[in-house]
């Protein structure tokens, strides 16, 4: 063990960048803090631009090799990634909890093996690409998917390895090669990742990982001319940055960005469904892209629906994720719990009333808060809160039920509780998401598209979307034998 390797419940983890299939330390280092207690985990390398550019060149290197691999030993080598994922799920589990603070119960039964199954159904789908040739005045086309070159792959905190190994698994099944920059709060599953990668025989190069501020590190990485895509998934404000980065060399982006998703009951719903599947918009600590953060209730059901939620609600057990019992853990950072009591005690002083919650637990936590009383354009109902806050609206018609939904800047997702089959196409039809639910939610099958309409993202990712975005699509024309242009 080196003097840069750390131990979080047994479990060794190399705090420097992996580039070029080596270990590689900065000069300088930032603090990693547990979320459950406050404690540093440890010391990570911080990198710069020269880790950056390292990187890059790294993944350019290894690209002509990586790309010529014939597809079925590169479909090999993510199943083998996955096998290894698969072999450390336990110690994957505890050292994301660690960091990051969701529950240590669903990174075992749900989060880690998705990740594995994230490598082995962009391994299958590879395999299974093909699209038929036609013709066209006697020549043939013929559509393949190119690799694109070295990608950038940038990712946030709340579901840290899941959200890196979607992109991180297309971009190595479709030739391409990585680097990848975790999230300064939760930078360690991304280390371990580099170390399964090589042992399942993966070539120096092909993944690389820089670890540090993306405002220090970001930029060297997003305007890079050698980088042929980026793939980011968090905020806005973020993407911004990086699409005016970006621009330099007009390198393509998939972004996939913030929420503020309506959660709809009608007065024909399943009520007990709606208010289960209502508390879980709780879950990781409110912090999900695509929770259904306001709720929109049918005015004839609205009182009965809210008092089975706080009874439901009242039910969830907050503290340490790595209890199984615990059903809602802590917030990532001090600084995200202040931006979350700044919501909810902005939202109140405005007239908001706090049916549950609305106010700071112990440590790192927030109880978990219903705001009524909430005015369709104000900030509350606006604006993403990302921590265990949802308002609650109601509406006396389908009309106002649409309008209320699609009210808002974003546009990642939607929730719709209605027993009315008819209802739901007609509702669905009209609601401004990359993906609706009826009668369900978070249920999503990984060849499905998934994405965010309006200020929720660009592009669209998962089965042939994400080839379509890792690789250079190409159509080469043949003409049949003998054949002269004759004008
Ligand atoms: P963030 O934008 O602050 O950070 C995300 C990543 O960007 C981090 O790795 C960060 O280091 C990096 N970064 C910061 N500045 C950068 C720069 N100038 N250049 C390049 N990289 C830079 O977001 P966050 O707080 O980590 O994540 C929460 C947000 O992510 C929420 O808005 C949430 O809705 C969104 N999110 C979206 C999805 C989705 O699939 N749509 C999934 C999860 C989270």
């Amino acid at each position: 063990m080196s003097e840069h390797t750390i131990t979080v419940a047994g479990v060794a983890i190399d705090t420097r960048h992996w580039i070029g299939g080596e270990r590689v330390a900065s000069t300088q280092t930032f603090p990693d803090v547990s979320p459950i207690d406050g404690s540093t985990i440890g010391d990570i390398c911080r990198g710069t631009a020269m880790e950056a550019a390292a990187a890059v060149a790294a993944a350019k290197a290894a690209f002509p090799a990586w790309a010529a691999t014939p597809r079925a030993e590169r479909a090999r080598i993510l199943h083998a990634i996955a096998d290894g994922v698969e072999k450390r799920i336990e110690e994957l589990a505890i050292v994301e909890t660690t960091d990051n603070g969701a529950l240590l119960r669903s990174h075992r039964r749900g989060v880690m093996p998705r990740v594995a199954h994230n490598f082995r159904f962009f391994a299958d789908w590879l395999l299974s690409l093909e699209h038929e040739d036609f013709e066209t005045r006697g020549h043939t086309n013929h559509v393949s998917w190119d690799p694109a070159g070295p990608c950038v792959l940038i990712t946030p905190w709340n579901a840290p390895l899941m959200l890196a190994t979607w992109k991180v698994a297309p971009a190595l099944a479709a030739g391409d090669t990585v680097v990848l920059k975790p999230a300064e709060w939760s930078p360690l599953t991304a280390s371990l990742l580099a170390d399964i990668a090589a042992e399942a025989g993966l070539p120096a190069g092909v993944l690389n990982v820089v670890q540090g501020y993306g405002s220090e590190i970001g930029d060297a990485l997003t305007s890079h001319p050698d980088v042929r895509r980026i793939s980011f998934t968090g905020s806005v404000p973020t993407a911004k940055r990086i699409a005016e980065s970006a621009a330099a060399n007009l390198t393509p982006l998939s972004l996939e960005l913030g929420g503020k998703s309506p959660l709809l009951v009608f007065a024909d719903a399943d009520l007990d469904l709606a208010v289960d599947l209502a508390v879980e918009q709780y879950d990781n600590a409110g912090q999900v892209c695509l929770a259904g953060t306001r709720l929109l209730v049918e005015e004839a059901v609205a009182e009965e629906f809210t008092r089975r939620f706080v009874q439901k609600a009242s039910t969830l057990k907050q503290g340490d994720p790595r209890d199984e019992a615990i059903d809602i853990g802590p917030n990532i950072h001090p600084r995200q719990l202040e931006k979350i009591d700044g919501f909810v005690q902005r939202a109140v002083a405005a007239g908001a009333r706090a049916v549950i919650g609305g106010q700071r637990g112990d440590g790192q936590y927030y109880a978990p808060t219903l705001l009524t009383d909430v005015a369709q354009d104000s900030e509350i109902v606006q604006e993403e809160v990302f921590g265990p806050v949802l308002t609650l609206q109601t509406f006396t018609d389908e009309e106002e039920a649409v309008r209320l939904a699609n009210g808002t800047r974003f546009g990642l997702a939607a929730t719709v509780f209605t027993g009315d089959p008819d209802r739901a196409e007609r509702v669905t039809a009209r609601l401004v998401a990359g993906t609706v639910w009826v009668n369900c939610f978070f249920v999503r099958d990984l060849q499905a598209p998934f994405g965010g309409s309006r200020l929720s993202g660009v592009g669209r990712e998962g089965g042939t979307w994400s080839f379509d975005f890792y690789c250079d699509v190409k159509n080469t024309v043949t003409a049949p034998s003998g054949w002269r242009n004759h004008g």
